[in-house]
């Protein structure tokens, strides 16, 4: 018989008695990885000694569109078998998944409108992908709780960002930026193996498998965030985040899946690749910035139109859907725009595709 960690066992009463102390709804913030799957797993084990259920709960995923295949296929697969758990056990859980809108999706962005894939300085793809539609959705409430898998001592720079966060109550975190929602982060104070007991030792919900996990998650590698602002460490050395992440150099992770048998990453690994270096080719980079002034602008048609060509031949080649035809359409009529834009008439001309 498994036994629940010590530490478990406490912050499953502190979740209980916060659950319990008012009306507001709670969100959870789910990606897929250890710390948030961790975190659904004391919440959904609070739950079970909880009698009366007051207030919704809803956990939520945000599907970027250009998430990792491996950890889509494993988070809907497990919402899945989630769903049918809570059913069984009568837990109130409800599952959502939200998508970013098709403005802001990354190849509308980056193909659409000729934004360089992201860099460390400039980083605009986290709020438009990531934590904008988990916004949209909680910001219908009047007030609410976001509870996040977020530990002090995941990071330095977690660390730093927590501190700047914090509250009376330990458990809780100021949001940035707002005073209406409050974050609760039950696993604070869990140190990384404390994370790993959580997963392995509390037997429900079974459709959390720590086995899963571990395998697809073989090093300790940060999540991109899913509610708080955009400040933070970057996502982009995740397992839990974007497949096209161009803010690190190198994607290790992804080579290390490949070596690990994950096969189908492959073209996506050199699609990756291969953008990160086109972006910076000023070759296929318009003279005039959006704004109008003159320096490094968005990329130009003739670039454009070469990515769009590599990610069709990209899905081709990998098997896998890696742009929808919503998305295919708006990046066309983006081009249009840009075709009679004053600002590109240069590269319009010049590039005309
Ligand atoms: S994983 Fe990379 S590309 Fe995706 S939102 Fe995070 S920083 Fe941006």
């Amino acid at each position: 018989m498994q036994k629940t960690p010590k530490k478990d066992k406490e912050v499953i009463k502190v979740i209980i008695r916060e659950y319990q102390k008012n009306t507001l709804p709670w969100y959870i913030g789910y990606s897929g990885g250890k710390d948030s799957s961790s975190m659904l797993k004391l919440v959904f084990n609070a739950l079970k000694q909880v009698d009366s259920f007051h207030k919704p709960i809803t956990v939520l995923y945000c599907d970027t569109g250009v998430e990792n295949p491996i950890v889509t296929t494993y988070v809907y697969e497990t919402f899945d078998k989630l769903k049918s758990e809570c059913e069984e056990l009568n837990i109130p859980l409800i599952f959502k998944i939200v998508k970013p809108k098709l403005e802001d999706r990354f190849f509308v962005k980056v193909i659409g409108r000729g934004y360089p894939t992201p860099t460390n300085i400039f980083r605009w793809c986290t709020d438009k992908l990531r934590i904008n539609p988990v916004k949209q959705l909680i910001d219908k409430n009047e007030k609410a709780v976001i509870l996040l898998g977020v530990r002090s001592s995941e990071s330095e720079q977690r660390d730093r960002t927590i501190s700047k966060h914090r509250t009376d109550n330990e458990y809780y975190l100021k949001q940035s930026g707002s005073s209406k929602n409050i974050i609760f982060s039950p696993i604070i104070n869990h140190a990384l193996e404390d994370v790993w007991l959580t997963l392995r030792y509390n037997e429900l919900p079974k459709s959390i498998d720590f086995n899963q996990i571990r395998t697809i998650y073989q090093d300790a590698e940060s999540e991109c965030p899913v509610y708080r602002e955009s400040k933070g460490s970057s996502c982009g050395n995740s397992r839990f985040g974007c497949w096209t992440c161009t803010v690190v150099r190198k994607d290790k992770s992804m080579g290390n899946m490949i070596e690990n048998g994950y096969s189908e990453l492959k073209e996506l690994y050199a699609f990756r690749n291969w953008i990160a270096e086109f972006r910076d080719n000023t070759k296929y980079r318009c003279s005039y910035r959006r704004n109008g002034v003159k320096g490094l602008g968005p990329i130009t048609l003739e670039g454009r139109k070469i990515i769009l060509e590599k990610l069709l031949n990209t899905e081709q080649l990998s098997g896998l859907n890696l742009i929808s035809k919503d998305e295919i359409n708006r990046i066309y009529e983006l081009w249009e725009v840009d075709k009679t834009n004053l600002n590109y008439q240069e590269n319009a001309l010049q590039h005309r595709v």
